[in-house]
C-alpha cells in the first residue's frame, strides 16, 4: 500500500485495527507532509515496532518523470506510474499563485471530439496515491510552491469519485498539503448524479463544468456524454451546488472557429444561464494535431464576450495555456506513446 493514498481518517482506522492509539495517524501525516521525511524511521515520537510495522505495510513511491516542456506560463510533466503506463500533470504560474492541473484517470472514455485525451481511451481510474503523488513530485521533488489545484487533466474525475473525494481530502487537510479547499476545483462534464452527489456534500471546492454548447443538438455532436446526461439535467444539477454550497459555478466554453462561436448561440447560452450564480469561462481552443478544429478568431470572442456581458453574465476570457508548448489537452501524452 502506498502511504500517499490515505487519509487522516483511513490512517486512523489503521491504527485502530492495530489496537493503537489512533491520535499516532496525525504523527504520521505531519511527518510525511510538513517534515517531509522520506524513511518512516525518521518519524519521531512513535516507538521503533510501530515505525517497523508502517515501513512493512506501506510505501512511499512517487511517479517516476519521463519528460517535461516549459513556457514562461506554463509547464508540462510526463508521469510513469509504476505498472508502466504515463499521466500527465500540468504546472500553470498565475500571478496569483501556481496552479497544478492534475489528471484523474490514464486516458478517457468521454470523447469529447475536439480533445487529444479522449482518443487515449480510460485504461483505468487513478489510485488516490497516484493523484497526490503529482503534487508531491511538484512541491517535494522540484520544490515549486502551489496553491491551486484543478481536476482538469486527463479523465473525468466523477467517473473516478470515491478516489477523487479522498484525494481532495487529503490535500486540503491541515496537516496534509493544506491547500485551500476554495483553491480546489473539480471540472466535469457533466456526470449529473455525481454533480449532485458533489452538491450534496455542502464543501467549498468549486465545481467548473465543461458546457461548450447551449443546446443538445450542438452538445451532442461535441460532447457524446451529452446524450446520456443532457444540458437540463447539468443545469439544475448545477443550480442545486450553487444552492447548497452558496458559491458559484463556472461554464467553460471552448471557442472553436465555427461552431459554437456565433453570435446566435451567445444569446442561447445567455438565455439558458439566466439567473443562475454562475461565471463563464470562454477558452479559444486549443489546436490539437489530430483534430480538424482552429480557434475561434479574436473578434469572434469578443463578440461573443459582449453579448454574454449584456445579458448581466459574468465572463472571463482565459488566456491560452501551453500554446507555445504543444500543451494541448493530453497531447503530450498520446504522442509519447505513440512514440513507444
Ligand atoms: S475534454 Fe476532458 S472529459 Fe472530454 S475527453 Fe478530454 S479529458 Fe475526457
Amino acid at each position: 500500500m502506498n502511504i500517499y493514498g490515505k487519509t487522516l481518517k483511513m490512517l486512523e482506522d489503521y491504527f485502530k485495527s492495530n489496537s493503537e492509539n489512533p491520535a499516532k495517524a496525525k504523527i504520521v501525516f505531519k511527518a510525511i507532509y510538513k517534515e517531509k521525511v522520506s524513511s518512516f524511521f525518521d518519524i519521531k515520537n512513535l516507538s521503533l515496532p510501530v515505525l517497523t510495522k508502517l515501513s512493512n505495510d506501506f510505501t512511499q513511491e512517487l511517479p517516476g518523470l519521463i519528460k517535461m516542456s516549459e513556457s514562461d506560463e506554463a509547464c508540462k510533466y510526463l508521469f510513469r506510474l509504476t505498472d508502466g503506463h504515463t499521466i500527465e500533470t500540468v504546472l500553470m504560474k498565475h500571478d496569483y499563485g501556481n496552479g497544478v492541473c492534475v489528471s484523474t484517470q490514464v486516458g478517457c472514455n468521454m470523447n469529447c471530439v475536439f480533445c487529444e485525451s479522449g482518443k487515449l481511451k480510460k485504461v483505468r481510474n487513478l489510485e488516490v496515491h497516484e493523484m497526490v503523488g503529482q503534487l508531491l513530485y511538484l512541491t517535494d521533488i522540484l520544490h515549486i510552491p502551489v496553491s491551486h489545484v484543478v481536476l482538469m487533466g486527463i479523465g473525468e474525475p466523477f467517473d473516478n469519485y470515491e478516489n477523487v473525494t479522498s484525494f481532495i481530502e487529503i490535500i486540503t487537510e491541515q496537516l496534509g498539503l493544506a491547500i485551500a479547499a476554495r483553491h480546489v476545483t473539480i471540472s466535469t462534464s457533466g456526470i449529473t448524479p455525481k454533480m449532485l452527489a458533489y452538491a450534496k456534500r455542502q464543501n467549498l471546492n468549486s465545481l467548473a463544468v465543461s458546457l461548450h454548447a447551449p443546446n443538445d443538438e450542438l452538445r451532442n455532436q461535441l460532447m457524446p456524454i451529452n446524450k446520456k446526461y443532457p444540458i437540463t439535467g447539468i443545469i439544475d444539477a448545477a443550480k442545486r451546488y450553487t444552492e447548497n454550497c452558496n458559491k458559484k459555478v463556472t461554464f467553460a466554453y471552448i471557442m472553436i472557429k465555427g461552431m459554437n462561436d456565433s453570435p446566435e448561440l451567445a444569446h442561447e447560452l445567455a438565455a439558458l444561464l439566466r439567473g443562475l450564480n454562475c461565471y463563464v469561462n470562454l477558452i479559444p481552443y486549443n489546436k490539437t494535431r489530430s483534430t480538424n478544429y482552429e480557434p475561434s478568431d479574436k473578434e469572434q470572442i469578443a463578440i461573443f464576450f459582449d453579448i454574454l456581458k449584456q445579458h448581466g453574465i459574468n465572463v472571463t476570457v482565459r488566456r491560452k495555456f501551453g500554446t507555445d508548448m504543444d500543451a494541448a489537452c493530453g497531447q503530450l501524452s498520446s504522442d509519447y506513446e505513440n512514440s513507444i
